[in-house]
């Protein structure tokens, strides 16, 4: 089946930029064509056409740090212990979520792991059963005994169990590798377990990445080889220079601190929590290092960690308005190519999707209004298309999907 989008506001993930009145032709699963005003093909008999003005067309959006086992109102322990224990009730919530998740535009994520919640999602999407965008998953996190999120995570000791780890994962199904690599501690596994896991995971043409936010993990992880650091941080200077020349991608995540210091009061947190995270939020030294480190010219990928407390999958924005707030990018514009193109590419399926060109997936997001002059208007997707299919539609994911 052919569609033609026509006058259609575009931004095509930073190939060219932004389009006025273009019409973009959907074939099957792919696009074939952007095209100025005038220069499209006529439809033909049968063909389907479906008028955007007013609106903005964008490739689907990615989200490169969620945790689809957790869902962003519950206790972590409590969700993760059901994920493990009670498999049907966390599968019914990543289901919930992963329509959430096309609603807000997204059509590709990075699941980081609670158990192998993120494995059977993308299972499950892959095989048609439940409606959701595209799952890379990681699937169990890797993290010393005790370490950080213990409760969640394959727990490992010393490079040989380090080793089988992800072996483990890789058998699995892994499409990337996590390690907890700070936590408690600056630093929770040595050098050598973090030298075996880099090693091992690179040997099955894995990348991996580590929650590192500390200097001496990250620097172990970044000479270590490993591909991306999560989170970012308030890195010394020789730690940011390395991870600019090796090339290594921060997936920046505010929204855990923004969303609990913002909203943690009225999603029931703690208020003593509350109040700590406003502190923080006073003198936010990893959110300005994270602006220091884009400076400095570091690869930056889009995440919000969703599923974290007040962080739900569906809300994409608030992570953009906390990258503008805190001085990391200064126009929407920019943002976008992150969330689309550059996260397409740190993630390696750039070759087939994250941008609106000729040959690519037709993963596509239709929000109404201007979210490039008002960021606003990316909370009111109306459509989303995965592989050329319609899902979401009038924003909401259509039935039988
Ligand atoms: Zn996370």
């Amino acid at each position: 089946m052919t569609i033609h989008l026509t006058h259609a506001n575009t931004y095509d993930g930073g190939v060219r930029g932004r389009w006025r009145d273009a019409t973009v032709v959907v074939d099957g699963t792919q696009i074939t064509g952007i095209f100025e005003p005038g220069a499209a093909p006529a439809p033909a008999a049968g063909d389907t056409v479906i008028d955007l003005t007013g609106k903005t067309l964008m490739p689907g959006l990615f989200n490169c740090h969620a945790h689809l086992g957790w869902d962003g109102y519950g206790d972590l322990q409590e969700q993760s212990e059901e994920a493990a224990q009670h498999p049907v009730r966390a599968g019914l919530r990543c289901a919930y979520d992963l329509r959430g998740c096309l609603e807000a535009g997204v059509t590709t994520i990075r699941d980081l792991g609670v158990h192998h919640t993120g494995l059977a999602s993308r299972n499950m999407v892959r095989r048609g059963i439940i409606a959701g965008p595209r799952v890379i998953p990681s699937a169990a996190a890797i993290a010393c005994t005790g370490g950080h999120t213990w409760w969640a995570v394959r727990q490992a000791d010393g490079p040989v169990d380090c080793r089988r780890a992800v072996r483990e994962q890789m058998r699995a199904g892994a499409e990337w590798i996590k390690v907890m690599a700070s936590g408690h501690e600056p630093q929770e596994f040595t050098d050598e377990e973090i030298q075996a896991m880099a090693h091992e995971a690179h040997l099955h043409g894995l990348p991996i990445t580590a929650h590192a936010t500390y200097d001496p993990s990250a620097r172990a992880c970044v000479l270590a080889g490993f591909d991306s650091l999560e989170h970012g941080g308030n890195y010394a200077p020789d730690v940011e220079d390395l991870i600019v020349e090796r090339g290594v991608w921060i997936t920046p995540t505010f929204s855990p601190l923004t969303m609990q210091a913002r909203h943690g009061i009225d999603w029931g947190m703690k208020p003593a929590d509350v109040e700590r995270r406003r502190k923080t939020l006073e003198n936010p030294v990893r959110l300005l290092g994270v602006a220091r480190l884009r400076k400095k010219g570091a690869k930056l990928a889009f995440g919000t960690d969703s599923g974290s407390p007040v962080v739900p999958h569906n809300d994409i924005v608030s992570e953009m308005e906390a990258l503008l707030e805190f001085g990391v990018f200064e126009k929407v514009e920019q943002i976008l190519e992150v969330a689309t193109k550059r996260s397409a590419e740190m993630l390696r399926v750039l070759d087939t999707t994250g941008t609106i060109e000729a040959g690519k997936r037709a993963d596509l997001a239709i929000a109404h209004g201007d979210p490039l002059t008002n960021l606003q208007d990316l909370r009111r997707i109306d459509k989303v298309f995965v592989g050329g299919k319609l899902v979401v539609d009038a924003g909401a994911v259509r039935r039988g999907m």
